[in-house]
């Protein structure tokens, strides 16, 4: 894939990162696939070393505990994983999906309680809010939530509900009321009374991944646990599908896209007919390169849909259309994949089935290709929704990285001569950065790749700045 095309939006730290987690995942994930495959076991362990790398907590500020690196490094995380082990993938995807609700209508006290252990990966939260009888109509959901003193009494059934089987604390969406001011959220922790899970149904694809069932019978809540207000559920399960859902969704796509690609070039170029390698007969390289232009589009979309997320720029329609567009092309690729390999491809040692079953399972979760492209089809005809992006795009933008921030990038490459030239500390840097820009109040750059947190939450102190270093964020 072109370098090139990812420097665009990509920077040192960025691919840093990549490297990371891409060993990770050639080291430690893939030699547990075929037994993943196998016996379709969730695979506890893993996820749980998976989750103390601290890349649940892509996007958890560092007050916290997080990363905070934003949704373009969470994207990379998600894809390099996800071209092993797509299960892997998803399963870093929906807990990351979890973080969402808690950062966006999490009190101090729930962000301070919670978002710690999800980042050093004690923790692995989920969202709940698919019902039997609703699936996509969010509103149809019947599952209800019912005030008494200080507790709630929740009684619902949530279905194909992401890392079910290994989530710590669910985010539950149900009825607190009538109509759409009549949803609530609540965390609802995996081991209180009356809440169970239903053996896992086999599925397709995704091998290793638990999407399964969770039960609430009569289960206590404290009002401590509710999420926002009572009627803010609406709000909280779009929120969290449209910021997170999709651009994960996209990533776990991309990544099967990618190993798609790879494993069929390679494929080509060993086997041979007609004493050459296959790839040189003209049909099977037009094969290719529809294969690689999809790959690079798909590419192209992801990227740009969550640089534009981390620059607080709104860009619902970016994240739907990459979103419709990753998956559709991936399911596109395996099919040509299919065709190019032939008998072999039914085989499981050369994975293209896998690829096809992992990336049908893509599809569904946090809407299906219909329910973007009907999205889609509105905002070309200009009809007006809420911008997600737009309304949470100033918690986005506060958080991201200073080199990003328009009129800061300029003061942060200053800052990173300096620290250069004068082979000073990055707080060195960090003071030439603030002094240049002059924007002081709002940034604060760290190490010579001028990665920056917002200034006054306690992260920019030149300790913590050293920690950090320059080379890469603080994977664990
Ligand atoms: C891998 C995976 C992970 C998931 N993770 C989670 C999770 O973490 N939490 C959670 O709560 N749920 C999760 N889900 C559930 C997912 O959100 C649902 O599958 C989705 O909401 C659709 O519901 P459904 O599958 O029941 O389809 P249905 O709602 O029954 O839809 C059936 C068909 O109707 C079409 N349709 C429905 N509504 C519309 C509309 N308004 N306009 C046009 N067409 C429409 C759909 O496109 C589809 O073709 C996951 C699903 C999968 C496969």
């Amino acid at each position: 894939m072109s370098a090139l095309m990812d420097k665009a939006f990509t920077s040192d730290r960025h691919e840093a990162l990549r490297e990371e987690v891409r060993a990770f995942a050639d080291q430690t994930v893939r030699p547990r696939v075929a037994r993943m495959e196998d016996t379709r076991d969730v695979d506890h362990e893993l996820s749980a070393a998976i989750a103390r790398r601290g890349w649940i907590g892509a996007t958890i500020p560092v007050e916290y505990g997080g990363m905070e690196a934003g949704h373009l490094a969470k994207t990379i995380i998600i894809e390099e994983l996800s071209r092993v082990s797509a299960a892997m993938g998803a399963m870093v995807q929906a807990s990351q999906l979890g973080v969402a609700k808690i950062l966006h209508f999490g009190t101090e006290a729930q962000r301070r309680r919670w978002l710690p252990p999800i980042a050093d990966g004690r923790c692995l939260p989920t969202i709940a809010v698919t019902e039997p009888e609703s699936g996509g109509h969010v509103l149809g959901m019947s599952g209800t939530a019912v005030r008494d003193g200080d507790h709630y009494i929740l009684n619902a059934r949530k279905v194909f509900v992401g890392n079910s089987h290994v989530g710590h604390v669910h985010g539950v969406v149900v009825r607190t009321g009538p109509g759409s001011k009549g949803l609530s959220a609540f965390l609802v922790e995996y081991d209180r009374p009356g809440v169970r899970l239903e053996p896992l149904e086999p599925t397709m694809g995704l091998h290793g991944f638990s999407f399964g069932e969770i039960v609430m019978e009569d289960a206590r809540i404290p009002v401590e646990n509710r999420l926002g207000e009572e009627g803010e559920g609406l709000d909280v399960a779009y929120s969290s599908s449209t910021l997170y859902g999709r651009p994960n969704l996209t990533a776990v796509a991309l990544g099967i896209h990618r190993a798609i690609v790879e494993d069929t070039v390679d494929y080509c170029r060993q086997r041979r007919l007609y004493n050459a390698p296959i790839s040189e007969i003209s049909s099977i390289k037009v094969r290719l390169g529809d294969m690689q232009s999809r790959l690079m589009t798909a590419r192209l979309a992801a990227y740009h849909a969550v640089y534009l997320l981390d620059q607080g720029i709104p860009c619902d329609t970016e994240l739907m259309n990459a979103k419709l567009i990753n998956v559709e092309y991936a399911i596109e690729s395996a099919r040509a994949a299919m065709d190019v390999i032939g008998a072999r491809g039914l085989q499981t040692r050369y994975r293209i089935e896998r690829y096809l079953r992992d990336a049908y399972h893509v599809l569904a979760p946090a809407g299906t290709s219909d329910v973007q492209r009907l999205r889609l089809a509105e905002a070309a005809l200009s009809v007006e929704r809420r911008q997600w992006s737009e309304r949470f795009s100033k918690q986005v933008r506060a958080r991201m990285p200073a080199e990003r921030v328009p009129g800061v990038r300029a003061a942060a490459q200053a800052a990173a001569a300096v620290h250069n030239a004068t082979a000073a500390t990055a707080t060195s840097a960090a003071t030439a950065a603030t002094a240049t820009s002059g924007t002081t109040a709002t940034a604060t750059v760290h190490g010579a790749h001028g990665v920056a947190t917002e200034a006054g939450t306690g992260a920019g102190t030149g300790a913590e700045i050293r920690r950090r270093g320059a080379l890469g964020w603080r994977s664990r």
